[in-house]
C-alpha cells in the first residue's frame, strides 16, 4: 500500500509525502520549513523518519526548505546534477547544501529508495532542468507531472501507465491572456518551456489514461489564472465529449494550495480508506 499527502502545491510551495512501510519520501520542498513542521505534527508525523528529498525542479516553489531538512533532518536531496546547480545557485536554498547530502541522479535510470523503485524523467520547463517521477511500488505505479511547458511523447507513456497521477493543470488559458500579467510573463507560462494549462490537462488524460488510472490530482493551479471549479468543469468537459465519465472511470480532485490534503491509502486496484497508523 502506498500512501500518499499533499502538504501544498501551487506558486506559494510544492510539497509530497509517500510512504510505504517503513519508507518515507518528500517529493519537492517549497513549503517552508516551519510549516512544513506544523503540517508534520498535525498528522501525527515526524521528520525525522524521512528518509530522502527528491526534486524536480530549482524554481524556489519547490526547493525553499531543501537546506534545512538536510541540515536539521540529515537528509539527503535527491536531483539530476543540473538541478543541483541551480539549488546551489538560488539565494532562497539556506542553508546551502554540503556535498554529502546531495546525490545525484539520471533521468530514466531507476534506483531504490527503501521499497519504492524510482524512476525520473525529462519534462520541458524553464528552469535549470526538469524531471518527473513515477514511483512503483507494490504493483502500483504513481506518477507526477509538474512545471511542464508541453506534452511529450515521454509524458504521454507515463500516463498510459499510471495507477495515480498527480498533474499540472496550472492556468485558463483565456484568463491568462485577458488577465494582468505583462505580455512577457503571459509568453513564459503559455510558452513550450512554461506550464500546461486546463485543456491541454484535459486533452492528455483524454487520450492517454488507461483503465488502470484510478485518481488524478490536479496540482499547481494559478491563483491569479485558474481556478479550482474552473479547471475541474474544463477537464471533465473534455473528458466527457471523449465518453470518459470523471468520477466513474476515474477520480479528479484539486490539490489544495496551501494547505494539506487528507490522507489517501492507495492500492493497485483503487483508493482505500485510511485504517493504519503512521508509524507502523
Ligand atoms: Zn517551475
Ligand atoms: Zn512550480
Amino acid at each position: 500500500m502506498l500512501r500518499f499527502i499533499s502538504f501544498g502545491s501551487g506558486s506559494s510551495g510544492n510539497c509530497y509525502y509517500f510512504q510505504a512501510g517503513q519508507t518515507r519520501i518528500l517529493i519537492d520542498a517549497g513549503v517552508s520549513y516551519t510549516q512544513l513542521r506544523k503540517f508534520f505534527q498535525s498528522f501525527g508525523l515526524q521528520m525525522r523518519t524521512l528518509n530522502a528529498v527528491l526534486v524536480t525542479h530549482d524554481h524556489a516553489d519547490h526547493i525553499k526548505s531543501v537546506g534545512k531538512l538536510a541540515a536539521e533532518c540529515g537528509l539527503n536531496i535527491y536531483a539530476t546534477e543540473l538541478v543541483h546547480e541551480g539549488i546551489s545557485r538560488n539565494y532562497c536554498v539556506t542553508p546551502k547544501l554540503t556535498s554529502e547530502k546531495r546525490v545525484f541522479i539520471s533521468k530514466d535510470e531507476s534506483f531504490n529508495i527503501g521499497d519504492f523503485k524510482i524512476t525520473s524523467f525529462h519534462v520541458p520547463h524553464d528552469s535549470t532542468d526538469c524531471v518527473g517521477y513515477r514511483i512503483e511500488v507494490d504493483d502500483i505505479r504513481f506518477c507526477l507531472i509538474t512545471d511542464i511547458g508541453h506534452v511529450t511523447e515521454r509524458v504521454q507513456e507515463e500516463v498510459r501507465e499510471a495507477n495515480y497521477l498527480i498533474l499540472e493543470s496550472n492556468h485558463d488559458r483565456e484568463m491568462l491572456m485577458k488577465g494582468p500579467y505583462p505580455a512577457f510573463l503571459k509568453g513564459r507560462i503559455a510558452g513550450e518551456n512554461g506550464h500546461l494549462s486546463n485543456t491541454e490537462a484535459g486533452e492528455l488524460l483524454a487520450n492517454y489514461a488507461s483503465p488502470n488510472l484510478h485518481h488524478v490530482w490536479l496540482c499547481h493551479l494559478s491563483e491569479e489564472n485558474n481556478h479550482p471549479v474552473l479547471a475541474q468543469k474544463t477537464i471533465d468537459g473534455i473528458l466527457r465529449s471523449y465518453g470518459i465519465i470523471p468520477g466513474k472511470d476515474f477520480k479528479i480532485e484539486v490539490l489544495k494550495r496551501r494547505n494539506p490534503s487528507r490522507v489517501y491509502d492507495l492500492r493497485a486496484d483503487g483508493v482505500v480508506d485510511p485504517t493504519l497508523p503512521f508509524e507502523d
